[in-house]
């Protein structure tokens, strides 16, 4: 069935008795070409480009849970693509590019929002680095802009101008960047790949792979055993546990991250900011409720949920920077489990078991990349080849030394 504006008004007309299930709750066949392990962002946005762009079929998507259990309903749907390094800027720009299409593509409204993100600059070798980052992101074919103070105290005049502890000096502003409903892409996603015939399998958790001779066979699941000509892994946090199964040990630790939201407040906040001089960065979702996070939690840990020491540490980050929301209540939190790589950058490749791939290791960044990696993910499934923005996401750069430390922060993940 397509969404459109008159399916809308001929559903509200006839007691919307037509809409149907957005997928099919499928039941796992004894073996497919393709089988995807983890129903998130990544996982769902690779079978969708699988069937569409490769023209594959017989794939099938399993999931230990339900579909938007993971981080891709748990993030503070921030994206962007404003890096630094060549290894990086071409992908999230791609990623952009596929945001900008991604409703008419999916058919669906996934409030893809380019309300533009402001990193704000409090000294002046900041401004020199981020006027850097903002060249290299022009030079990639992203946009950029640099403000001034006074054009910062324009559009964001909330912010503490006043006698604050780290002085805003101006900022470097996406205007393509913004928010995308999270939970609209993972359902958007998967009723645009259940309707190429994508066996989308909840509840099933992979439980051990069935490897003969270094080639992967298929999976051992909760609900019984798969098999799979080939088998793509995009679990996120679960990445180490995941592909321990298979024998392999990733330069990946996983740590909690917490989002928050307020209560709902008349619309305040024109775009998404980021606190330059500590772990901040806030935006305001269309139902008023301020969407904010900082750090991790600073230990290693798969549970989903965090500490309070974090909280404290959050909010004192949004009163730095703009004391009006001291009166806010705040009114949940929650947290997900980040598969942090070494150098803070993602890995998508070929593993050393012949037909066994992986895709992890997105820190908390991996929102933004959730199209592009998909399509660089299916392009790898379907041609055995790296796509061309994401070459540089080797698993051995860490063994070649060809690391993408975007940050600069050295092998130090809970600092990516
Ligand atoms: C609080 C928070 C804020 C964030 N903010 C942002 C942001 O603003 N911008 C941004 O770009 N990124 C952000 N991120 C990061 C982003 O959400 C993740 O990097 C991204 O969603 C990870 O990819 P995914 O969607 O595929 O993961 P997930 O949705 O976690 O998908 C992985 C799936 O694998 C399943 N799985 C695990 N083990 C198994 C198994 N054995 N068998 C079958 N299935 C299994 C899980 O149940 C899960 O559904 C944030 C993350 C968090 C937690």
């Amino acid at each position: 069935m397509r969404y459109s504006g008159f399916r809308v008004i001929k559903e509200a007309l006839t007691g919307h008795k037509g809409w149907g299930p957005a997928w099919r709750d499928a039941a796992p066949k004894p073996h497919y070409d393709f089988v995807i392990i983890g129903g998130g962002g990544h996982g769902l946005a690779t079978a969708h480009y699988l069937a569409k762009v490769y023209g594959k079929a017989n794939i099938a998507v399993v999931e230990k849970g339900w579909i938007g259990g993971g981080n891709v309903g748990r993030n503070t749907t921030i994206i962007r693509s404003n890096y630094l390094l060549d290894g990086n800027e071409p992908f999230y720009e791609h990623s952009m590019k596929l945001w900008e299409g991604l409703e008419q593509d999916l058919n669906y409204n996934a409030m893809v929002s380019q309300r533009g993100i402001m990193n704000l600059i409090h000294t002046d070798a900041q401004r020199d680095a981020f006027r850097r980052r903002g060249n290299a992101m022009i030079l990639n074919g992203a946009d950029a802009e640099l403000l001034s103070a006074a054009d910062v105290k324009r559009e964001a005049p909330f912010l503490n101008f006043d006698n604050a502890r780290f002085p805003i000096k101006g900022a470097l502003v996406q205007r393509r960047g913004g928010s995308v409903r999270h939970d609209a892409v993972a359902w958007g996603y998967a009723r645009a790949a259940d309707s190429r015939g994508v066996d989308i399998i909840q509840n099933c958790e992979v439980t051990g792979f069935r490897i003969e001779q270094g080639k992967v066979l298929g999976v051992e699941t909760s609900r019984g055993y798969i098999g799979a000509g080939k088998i793509g892994c995009a679990v996120a946090g679960s990445s180490g546990r995941v592909m321990a199964m298979a024998g392999m040990r990733l330069p990946i630790e996983s740590h909690v991250l917490q989002a928050f939201v307020s209560e709902g407040l008349k619309p305040v906040l024109p775009g998404v900011i980021t606190f330059g001089a500590g772990h901040f960065y806030v935006s305001q979702s269309d139902k008023g409720g301020l969407v904010f996070g900082g750090d991790l939690d600073g230990y290693n840990s798969y549970a989903q949920r965090g500490n309070l020491p974090v909280v404290e540490d959050v909010c004192e980050g949004g009163m730095a920077l703009m004391p009006m929301i001291g009166r806010v209540r705040l009114l949940r939190m929650w947290g997900g489990v980040m598969d942090m790589s070494m150098d803070g950058s993602p890995i998508i490749d070929q593993t050393p078991v012949d037909g066994l791939y992986f895709n992890g290791g997105w820190c908390y960044g991996g929102f933004k990349a959730t199209p592009a990696s998909g399509y660089a993910f299916a392009h790898l499934l379907a041609t055995d080849k790296p796509h061309d923005t994401a070459k540089a996401y080797r698993l051995d750069r860490f063994r070649t030394g060809r690391m993408i430390d975007e940050r600069g922060a050295g092998p130090q993940p809970n600092l990516h």
